[in-house]
């Protein structure tokens, strides 16, 4: 591989790239984790991360990738062979579908296109049908990162009240924390999933689950067997300032550091630069002439964009990815599973201005031609122009 000078384009969804405030807040000596040094910096994250959920309950902080928080919120609420209503959004939502039949659990997976989000409607008429509450959890993910649509949730909390069903809702918010808005306590939410390498601007390795009281009396009879992921001595140790285990300290400073930058700019203005730099992504692919995965406009994800490419030229995708990461050291997200070869993912979330979505349309815009795929050239431009405006 050859010398590359400059800045490497990450711009797959997740993970994102990592300010150098964070790299720098990470590379301190180690503590001791059962020390009063330990004890301030536990506080403040496990304080902190709260804000970012927009809620005043726990929240349980795991060194785990966001699929160990996935596990987690079920094996704290959930018994063998119980009824978990899910819906198969995309990647993400199948490969949770996937944790809860490992986990002995019976996932009533409702099928879709992979072009839609989470159809409240439907999720009402499942409740009202299981009269005798066989379901005991609704699990949703919040932003398909291998589609870029984004379910409503505030409607789906909506349609499990009106079907008047106790089930919990549980909603990974792993692609959509911190970059999108997400309302724990607003919108009735038992469990959320989320992760580091996302919104968060952290390299992978930590996760979290957001539990509402309901959740915890769940926890309280919920029999599938636990033992590293138990919300139970996390939430008693934490209570000190301390964890059940020795905690991923450096990726806490990390947290820390990423918690005073998401405060200092507000989450309200997080979540406008995202909506902004998806619009100016959308503007871009129109005048590409390309379409955007995601069906319904009320559904567009702020954080990622899914391009479909021309169905009539095979292996456009791959070929598309090689070239912008040879050529300009972009790197863009495959299609995962269903639609592999089909789309390429652009990531706008995390630390991101308009010259960084600028610099990596360029790279898809060149990268386009290169490859040869079909299309028109002033994606750029009409970015330009909405973000200019
Ligand atoms: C990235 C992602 C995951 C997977 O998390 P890992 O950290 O890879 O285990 C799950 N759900 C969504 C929505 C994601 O974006």
């Amino acid at each position: 591989m050859s010398y590359r000078s400059g800045r490497h384009f990450l711009q797959i969804p997740g993970p994102t790239n990592v300010p150098d405030r964070i790299l720098r807040a990470m590379a301190r000596p180690t503590i001791d984790h059962r020390g009063p040094e330990f004890r301030t910096l536990a506080r403040e994250v496990l304080d902190g991360i709260r804000m970012v959920f927009q809620t005043h309950q726990p929240v349980v902080i795991y060194p785990a990738s966001g699929t160990g928080a996935w596990e987690a919120a079920l094996v704290n609420t959930l018994s063998r062979g119980d009824q978990v209503l899910m819906i198969e959004t995309g990647h993400f939502a199948t490969l949770w579908r996937d944790v809860a039949v490992d986990l002995g659990l019976d996932p009533v997976f409702i099928p879709g296109d992979w072009r839609h989000g989470v159809d409240p409607d439907e999720v009402q008429s499942r409740l009202v049908e299981d009269s005798s509450h066989a379901i005991k959890a609704v699990c949703v993910v919040h932003n398909e990162t291998s589609t870029g649509v984004a379910s409503r949730i505030p409607l789906v909390r909506k349609a499990i009240d009106r079907a008047g069903h106790p089930a919990l809702f549980m909603v990974d918010t792993i692609s959509s924390l911190a970059s999108m808005d997400y309302r724990h306590d607003e919108w009735g939410v038992d469990v959320a999933v989320g992760a580091s390498q996302k919104g968060l601007m952290l390299p992978p390795g930590l996760s979290f689950n957001a539990v509402s009281e309901k959740a915890l009396q769940a926890h309280a009879k919920a029999e599938l067997a636990r033992s590293f992921w138990d919300w139970g001595p996390a939430l008693t140790a934490n209570q000190k300032g301390m964890f059940p285990y020795t905690p991923a300290t450096n990726l806490l400073y990390g947290l820390r550091e990423a918690l005073e930058m998401l405060d200092f700019e507000g989450l309200p203005q997080v979540f406008a630069r995202h909506d902004r730099h998806a619009q100016a992504t959308r503007r871009a692919v129109d005048a590409w002439g390309l379409e955007v995965l995601c069906s319904n406009p009320d559904e567009f994800s702020s954080a990622i964009t899914a391009v479909m490419l021309p169905t009539d030229q095979d292996g456009m995708a791959a070929r598309l990815l090689e070239i912008v990461l040879d050529k300009y050291d972009l790197s863009l997200g495959v299609g995962l599973s269903k639609m592999a070869g089909k789309i390429v993912r652009i990531g706008h979330l995390g630390d991101f201005n308009d010259l960084s979505l600028i610099g990596t349309l360029a790279g898809v815009e060149m990268g386009l031609g290169l490859a040869g795929v079909r299309h028109q050239s002033g994606g750029v431009d009409a970015a330009m122009s909405h973000l200019a405006a």
